[in-house]
């Protein structure tokens, strides 16, 4: 098969490069590992109960590019609801304290009816792109243009985007002839954001936590759960409490977590925490198309958006897409906005 130009990986970056590309007169090929696409954007939803969002939720004003794409596509945001007050634990001899949040904070958003709108919108709006899902990339060479491999199939393109998380790109995909040392190393460095988190939701019938001694979101030093957040749905008709807990609860078993969340929870809500229609959690660590090892210890957004990152390589043929390449917003949303953006603009300036 022959394709001008081949997008690997199926996130944010991936489909906005696709959506861009498309404007330009191309039509790509998108190769996504997974069976869905959306990547780190993820929205699990059941039937009469809140969509949860498992992956990227917030954005905010300082998110420019992603705030022209959403507007572009006409896609609303909501505010996050934080309530006045919040649940705090400051250590685990002091009962929880209800304290007041400070007001005029810079607003937080989501997106309306779910960050998958995003996802959804964009792939609905590509008219030539050939989305291929389950289709592993494990190879790219320079042979006749570039050759990829992926575990069915073999393509021939001008020029290949890279969509990966660093580090992935590098312990997952083969390149022939190898990629410079320089970017091998300081790829293998670099923090995939929230590649190691857990994500757990609970849904209700009612929000109980919409009174006046108490409240939905959740700051706790002592855990499991550091942080939660009411995360009920833009018509506040289905509810529901998300959160982060420890990522040391990946060794344990599930109903193990899901214990330890909803004792977390009796602390606040007394027995109305049992109440819960149904429990989700996503271990992102162990998901390998976003998570693999580092040799080293990794800070948060350690090497992103590296200068390494954001130049072409091959001669003009290969690309380096994806939120952490991105030295605006880095790790977020609108860095893998920003990244597609830049991608296009670099092949369109070698094309002219
Ligand atoms: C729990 C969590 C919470 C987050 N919260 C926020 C938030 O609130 N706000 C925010 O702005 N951002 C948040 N983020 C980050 C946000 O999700 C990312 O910035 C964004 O989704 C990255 O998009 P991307 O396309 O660059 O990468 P990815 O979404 O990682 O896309 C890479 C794609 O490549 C595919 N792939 C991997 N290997 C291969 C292969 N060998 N061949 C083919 N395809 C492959 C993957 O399946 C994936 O679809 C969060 C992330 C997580 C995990």
């Amino acid at each position: 098969m022959k394709s001008d130009v081949a997008i690997i990986g199926g996130g944010l970056a991936g489909l906005t490069t696709a959506f861009l590309l498309e404007k330009s007169g191309f039509s790509p090929v998108l190769l996504e590992a997974r069976d869905r696409l959306g990547g780190r954007i993820h929205t699990i939803r059941k039937d009469g109960e809140a969509p949860l969002e498992m992956g990227a939720t917030w954005l905010g004003p300082q998110h420019k590019y992603l705030i022209d794409l959403l507007d572009e596509l006409n896609l609303e945001r909501i505010d996050q609801q934080m309530g006045n007050s919040a649940f705090y634990e400051y250590i685990s001899t002091a009962p929880p304290q209800l304290v007041e949040l400070p007001s005029g904070n810079t607003p937080t958003w989501r997106i309306k009816g779910g960050s998958d709108q995003l996802i959804n919108t964009l792939a609905e709006k590509l008219q030539t792109t050939d989305i291929r899902l389950n289709q592993t990339v494990r190879s790219i060479q320079t042979r006749d243009g570039l050759r990829i491999e992926t575990d069915q199939e073999v393509l021939q393109t001008d020029f290949t985007i890279v969509t990966l998380p660093p580090i992935l790109m590098i312990n997952s995909i083969s390149f022939e002839p190898g990629l410079p040392d320089d970017l091998v190393q300081i790829s293998s460095k670099t923090h995939t954001w929230m590649g190691d988190s857990i994500k757990v939701a609970l849904t209700y019938r009612e929000p109980f936590w919409e009174n006046e001694k108490l409240s939905g979101t959740i700051m706790s030093n002592v855990g499991p759960v550091n942080e939660m957040y009411d995360h009920s749905d833009h018509a506040r008709k289905r509810f529901a409490l998300k959160g982060f807990l420890n990522g040391a609860y990946h060794a344990t078993d599930r109903n193990e977590r899901e214990e330890v969340v909803v004792n977390q929870l009796r602390r606040y809500y007394g027995e109305r925490a049992d109440r819960y229609i149904s429990y989700s959690e996503t271990l992102w660590r162990n998901e390998p198309f976003t998570f693999t090892e580092y040799g080293e210890t990794v800070f948060p957004h350690q090497h992103n958006g590296d200068k390494l990152f954001r130049q072409p390589y091959w001669g003009g043929r290969l690309f380096i897409a994806g939120a952490e390449t991105s030295n605006i917003s880095p790790g977020y949303m609108d860095g893998a906005v920003e990244s597609a953006l830049r991608v296009v603009n670099q092949i369109l300036s070698i094309k002219s």
